[in-house]
């Protein structure tokens, strides 16, 4: 025991009681943090292309937004920029590590467009198809970072527990950071104390954005001294980000009439789609949003999401892989039942969504409103069919809502 007092790593010189483990060797100890830490250098060292991905085997831009196609309607613009950069972003792994002087820069995307218009579908979607790491965040838990939410780095514990924690797979890995825009600074003046926070976290996340290597809570939440973090390279992690930017359409309008007086352009502020300005978007209204110039440059490309129009809803609830109907077909083909919609209660279905201005996102309440007695009754029914008309659909659907509107 006295002996085991005396013993103490060779490489850190911590006493075999601070460590958890230590190891003996001809000569001399080694603890079991430094095996940690000599593992990374090695690995770090190593840094060999990865072996994983062949440039025939890469699904190739077309393909990409043909499998996106199959989940998610219309949004081609952003469907094309996800399918050109996350392709990219393989080559990229492909390539680093290698002896090329070239080196690619990746091309983090920043994807706007109102709520429910499909933007964490299309990110989503497109991790199905991927063979590295894929997480999804909210920016919204770190805005009051410093002072009670969590730490910027937390936002790659998610990206470690996916890969397994292994981290060379996470740092190959894609982040879609949801809800960027909740970051912004708020009005234009930077020292307005309560915005410190914005800033502050936009400042953390774009060291992340860069390429730096960070510390990561392996538990996430804040950091702790005792807790033993993780160091995670973010130079190969693809950064995609979402937001809708409510308001921003202000700016760019704004924008769009400096620019536009002065020039002969009467014309051209008439060709300007006014129902759609976001589709007008560039970086500077990012800035004028709120965003750090230094973030809005770490997002190269930058996207924007189309509202849903009608027809785009009554594809969303027929079309798509899984579409909502799709889904509720095959629940009762389980039980031996053929379900069957009537056309006009689809209409009146996407009627509705309109009507509460719920949009995408509504119509799956809509539907399950409507199918909640259908799929109580139907399993011990004994039928084999099953009809949803338009009549049927009403009535359940005002029957919720007074159920909801006589609650006095
Ligand atoms: P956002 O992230 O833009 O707020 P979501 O991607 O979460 O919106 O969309 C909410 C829901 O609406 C999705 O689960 C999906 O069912 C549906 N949806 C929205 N946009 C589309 C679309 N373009 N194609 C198919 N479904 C969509």
């Amino acid at each position: 025991m006295a002996d085991k007092g005396k013993r103490r790593c060779s490489f850190c010189g911590r006493a075999e009681s601070e460590v958890a483990l230590l190891m003996t060797g001809m000569s001399g100890y080694i603890c079991n943090e430094c095996v940690e830490q000599a593992h990374n250098i090695l690995r770090e060292e190593a840094m060999l292309p990865d072996k994983d991905f062949k440039i025939a085997e890469l699904p190739k831009p077309k393909e990409i937004k043909a499998f996106l196609d199959e989940y998610v309607i219309g949004q081609d613009e952003a469907k094309c920029a996800l399918a050109v950069s996350v392709y990219n972003h393989y080559k990229r792994i492909m390539q680093s590590g290698t002896a090329d002087d070239v080196e690619i820069e990746k091309s983090n995307i920043i994807m706007v467009g109102s709520t429910g218009t499909g933007k964490t579908l299309l990110a989503r979607t497109i991790a199905r198809l991927l063979k590295v790491p894929f997480t999804i965040v909210d920016a919204t838990v770190l805005t009051e970072a410093g002072y009670v939410g969590e730490d910027i780095e937390s936002l790659l514990t998610r990206l470690l527990q996916v890969a397994d924690y292994d981290v060379k797979a996470a740092e190959r890995g894609i982040v879609f950071i949801d809800e960027i825009d909740k970051i912004a600074r708020k009005g234009d003046n930077p020292s307005i104390t309560r915005d410190v926070s914005g800033e502050g976290v936009q400042q953390g996340l774009l060291k992340l954005l860069e390429g730096s290597v960070v510390n990561v809570p392996p538990q996430g939440g804040r950091k702790h001294p005792e807790q033993k973090m993780i160091a995670v390279n973010t130079k190969n992690i693809l950064f995609i980000c979402g937001g809708a930017f409510d308001g921003i359409e202000k700016k760019i309008a704004q924008r769009l009439n400096t620019h536009v007086v002065g020039y002969d352009s009467v014309q051209n502020k008439q060709n300007i789609d006014k129902g759609d300005m976001m589709r007008y978007i560039v970086p500077q209204d990012l800035r004028s949003f709120g965003l750090i110039p230094e973030i809005v440059g770490r997002l190269p490309i930058l996207t924007s999401l189309r509202p849903l129009d009608r027809e785009a809803l009554r594809n969303i609830l027929t079309e798509p892989k899984n579409s909502i109907i799709k889904q509720y077909k095959k629940l009762m083909e389980m039980d031996g039942v053929k379900l069957s919609f009537e056309d006009s209660a689809l209409d009146y279905i996407v009627d509705t969504a309109v009507e509460y201005k719920l949009g995408a996102r509504g119509l799956r309440s809509i539907v399950e409103t409507i199918m909640m007695d259908k799929m109580f009754e139907i399993p011990s029914a004994g039928v084999k069919s099953c009809k949803i008309t338009k009549e049927y659909a009403r009535k359940q659907i005002e029957r919720s809502a007074s159920i909801g509107g006589a609650a006095e």
